[in-house]
């Protein structure tokens, strides 16, 4: 019985940062907004007006553990 040498058939690919930084800074920008809006949306820190938006992500405020009422 001999076993066969198996080369590795998929190769890793290198993305230079170049193209992942824009994206990677997109990325930042949209996580920061959906935390603003999670866990800072109400009360002195709102930008607008009403409970609208804090109603919206009010389950994921309590899910992330955010202060709320
Ligand atoms: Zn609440």
């Amino acid at each position: 019985m001999t076993i066969a040498a198996v080369a590795p058939s998929a190769r890793p690919v290198s993305i230079p940062v170049g193209e992942i930084l824009p994206w990677a800074v997109f990325g930042e920008l949209i996580f920061l907004l959906v935390l603003y809006f999670v866990g800072a949306e109400q009360g002195a820190t709102s930008i607008f007006p009403g409970m609208y938006i804090h109603e919206f992500v009010h389950d994921g405020r309590h899910l992330l553990g955010f202060p709320c009422h």
